[in-house]
């Protein structure tokens, strides 16, 4: 199994390899910069160097690893400016993933702010595929959505129109979360329904495509399109359809990221702790 959370790259991003062996992790997701803001300061070759070899070092499968991208960037989005700056924080993204040897990029899809889902689709597209043209072995991953107002790829089905339509098609694959797929209607709660989700999601996007799974439960009920994510088991996915996520994931050899809160109630260490118990 390979299973790990989001870690913090605070200090130097050598320190997330340090923050995942810690927390006995198997697999990891960064952000390669400040998540809030647009600016990305230079990775200095020495921070690339001790990330490397620190990950080298670890027992973790740099194959197990991925970065997130950051919270701003919108390619839906029908404002020139915001769009040209999303591809380009994309496109740069792409390339600092392949200069840390990370082999996995996870993107949210964007929101069209309104102009609708067809107009939303185009641009994303657009941007995607330039960011897919770039000569490097890292690969983009579209994570499905929750279903909040105005965002694309929450339904399977118009995931996988998405998807389909990305060339090269070798750059590009996909991040199941589990709170958002809940959330968007998507029942997770018994191994059944876990088995219906996951053939619907191979109908239309293909399983085969599936690299990284983001395993959170969900603070909010069945279809209330609340992206909270929660402890697992405790929140309304619950032990049986978490289990089931975990021990599909480990025959499929997908790695299993946690991006669980961290409260009074229990942290990374408890949630992989739990996360293991139930595989
Ligand atoms: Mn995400
Ligand atoms: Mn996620
Ligand atoms: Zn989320």
């Amino acid at each position: 199994m390979q299973i790990g959370c989001h870690v913090s790259i605070s200090g130097s991003i050598d320190k997330a390899v340090d923050n995942a062996v810690e927390r006995e992790c198997s697999a990891f997701q960064i952000f390669t910069r400040n998540p809030r803001g647009w600016h990305a300061k230079d990775l200095s070759k020495e921070d690339i160097a001790n990330f490397k070899s620190k990950l080298r070092e670890s027992k973790i499968d740099r194959l197990a690893t991925c970065a997130h991208m950051p919270y701003l960037p919108n390619l839906a989005t029908p404002k020139e400016d915001g769009f040209e700056k999303s591809v380009k924080t994309l496109v740069d993204e792409v390339e600092r993933c392949s200069i840390l040897g990370i082999p996995y990029l996870v993107t949210h899809l964007g929101s069209h702010l309104g102009t609708g889902e067809e107009d939303g689709i185009k641009r994303l597209v657009k941007g995607l595929t330039k960011a897919g043209q770039t000569e490097n072995d890292v690969m983009i991953l579209l994570e499905n959505t929750a279903c909040q107002k105005n965002s694309v790829g929450s339904d399977f089905k118009q995931l996988g129109k998405i998807f389909n339509q990305l060339k090269p098609a070798k750059k590009f694959g996909v991040c199941f979360d589990t709170c958002h797929a809940f959330v968007a209607g998507y029942d997770l709660r018994t191994e059944k329904k876990v088995k219906e989700a996951l053939n619907e999601f191979d109908k239309y996007v293909g399983i085969k495509n599936l690299k990284i799974i983001h395993l959170n439960d969900a603070k909010g009920d069945i279809g209330c399109n609340l992206d909270r994510h929660y402890h697992l088991g405790l929140g309304g996915i619950g032990e049986k359809g978490i289990s089931a996520i975990i021990k599909f994931a480990n025959k499929k050899k997908i790695p299993i990221i946690l991006e669980t809160p961290i409260d009074n109630e229990r942290d990374d260490f408890g949630n992989i702790k739990k996360a293991k118990e139930l595989a």
